[in-house]
C-alpha cells in the first residue's frame, strides 16, 4: 500500500530553504478559494502593500511571481533585455553566473566583471567596464551572494550604473527581510527575491519590483517578451488594481496565503528590527564558531549576517560532518557551491531560523561532531 509522506522535523540552517514559521504553515493549510474570489483579490491588494514595505518602495509594480527565485531573476531579464543589448554582470559567486546565462538566452551580450568569490562586488571594476562599454543598457549584480556570504553595496553600484545611464537589476533573494535594503532610496530599477530565505515562508514564490524607468523600458521594447508566462505586460492584467483583474494563470492560492502571513509577521516585527535580529544572532554564532577555531570566508565588513560561510578545517570530512548533523541532530547546514564545494560550510540564519535556540543548537551540535 502507498502511504503518505511525513518528513522529519529538521532545523534548517543552510542556504535555504530556511525554517518556516509555524504560523506560515498554518496559513497555508486554510481553505483554498478561487483566485478571482473578491476575498482573495482583497488579500492580494494587501499583500502588494506589505511587499512594498518589505522592499521599501512605492513601486506599483511590486508583486510575487508564481514561481521560485530563479523565475524572478528571469522575469527581470526577459522583460528588460532585448536581442542585441549589452548587459554588464558583476559576478562574485554562483548566482552572477546564472545572470549571464539569462542575458545570453535573451539574445544579449553579457560583459562579465569578475570579482573574487567571498568578496563584495568592486565598484571600481564596474566603473572600468562602464567606461569601456558605453553601449551597455543594464547593470546586474547580486546583493547577497548566497554561495559565499558576501554582501555588496547596492547604493554605490546603482548610483554608478545610473551615472552611465544604465538600468539596474538587483538580486535580493537572500537579502530581503534579513539585511538593509531600500529600493527607492537607493534607486534600484528592477529587483527580485525569494520567499524561502529571510521571509521564513515556503519556497515557490518570487517577489519582484519594477520602478517607472524600468516599466518605460519594457513598454518601449522593439520586440515582444519571448516568455509568455513572465511577460509583465500580461502578468499586470492579473495583478493590476481590484476590479480590472483578469485571468492570466491559476495563482498558487495557498502559497500566497503563506507569503501574506510571513509579510504580516515581518510587518509586525518591524523591518529594521528584523535586520537587527539577524545581526544579533549572527554575532552570537560568530563568537561561538570562532571560539571553536573556525574562520570566516568573507572579511568582516563585507559579511552577510544571514549566511555564514566558514572554512572546513584541514582533515575534516565535509560530508561526514554534515551527515552526522542531519542524522543525529536533525540539523541541516549547507555545503559549498561550485569552486567552494568541499571547502566551506554555509550556515544560514534566515528569518525564523535567526533565533537564540538555533544558534545554541548549531554550536553545540557542531562542537560535538567536530569532537
Ligand atoms: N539568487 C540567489 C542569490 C539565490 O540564493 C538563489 C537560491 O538560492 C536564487 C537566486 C534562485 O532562487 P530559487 O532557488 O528559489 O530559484
Amino acid at each position: 500500500m502507498t502511504t503518505s509522506f511525513y518528513p522529519p522535523q529538521r532545523t534548517l540552517m543552510g542556504p535555504g530553504p530556511s525554517d518556516v514559521n509555524p504560523r506560515v504553515s498554518q496559513a497555508m493549510a486554510r481553505p483554498t478559494i478561487g483566485h478571482l474570489d473578491p476575498m482573495f483579490v482583497a488579500m492580494m491588494d494587501e499583500m502588494k502593500e506589505l511587499l512594498q514595505q518589505a522592499f521599501q518602495t512605492g513601486n506599483q509594480l511590486t508583486i510575487p511571481v508564481s514561481a521560485p527565485g530563479s523565475a524572478g531573476m528571469e522575469t527581470c531579464f526577459v522583460n528588460l533585455v532585448e536581442p542585441g543589448d549589452t548587459v554588464i554582470v558583476c559576478q562574485n559567486g554562483v548566482f552572477g553566473g546564472r545572470m549571464k546565462e539569462n542575458v545570453e538566452r535573451c539574445g544579449g551580450t553579457a560583459v562579465m566583471v569578475q570579482d573574487e568569490w567571498g568578496r563584495a562586488v568592486d565598484a571600481n571594476k564596474l566603473e572600468d567596464a562602464l567606461q569601456a562599454h558605453p553601449e551597455a543598457k543594464v547593470v546586474a549584480f547580486v546583493q547577497a551572494e548566497t554561495s559565499t556570504g558576501a554582501s555588496s553595496d547596492v547604493k554605490t553600484l546603482v548610483e554608478l550604473a545610473h551615472r552611465y545611464d544604465c538600468l539596474t537589476i538587483v538580486d535580493a533573494v537572500t537579502s530581503l527581510g534579513g539585511t538593509e535594503l531600500r529600493v527607492d532610496a537607493w534607486g534600484v530599477d528592477a529587483i527580485y527575491s525569494g520567499t524561502q530565505k529571510c521571509l521564513s515562508c515556503v519556497p515557490g514564490l518570487s517577489p519582484v519590483s519594477f520602478n517607472d524607468r524600468a516599466i518605460a523600458a519594457i513598454k518601449g521594447r522593439k520586440s515582444p517578451v519571448q516568455s509568455w508566462f513572465l511577460d509583465l505586460n500580461l502578468v499586470m492584467g492579473y495583478w493590476g488594481q481590484g476590479a480590472k483583474r483578469a485571468y492570466h494563470h491559476t495563482a498558487p492560492v495557498n502559497t500566497l496565503y503563506a507569503l501574506h502571513e510571513s509579510l504580516v509577521i515581518l510587518h509586525n516585527e518591524g523591518l529594521e528590527n528584523s535586520w537587527a535580529r539577524h545581526r544579533l544572532h549572527h554575532n552570537a554564532l560568530k563568537a561561538g564558531l570562532e571560539a571553536m577555531g573556525l574562520t570566516f570566508v568573507v572579511p568582516e565588513a563585507e559579511r552577510l549576517p544571514q549566511l555564514n560561510a566558514v572554512t572546513i578545517p584541514d582533515g575534516v570530512d565535509d560530508a561526514a560532518v554534515r551527515g552526522a548533523l542531519l542524522n543525529d541532530y536533525n540539523l541541516e547546514i549547507g555545503a559549498g557551491l561550485g569552486p567552494m564545494a568541499g571547502k566551506v560550510w554555509r550556515i544560514g540564519l534566515m528569518g525564523y531560523a535567526a533565533r537564540k535556540d538555533n544558534v545554541l543548537k548549531c554550536l553545540a551540535a557542531l562542537d560535538e561532531v567536530l569532537g
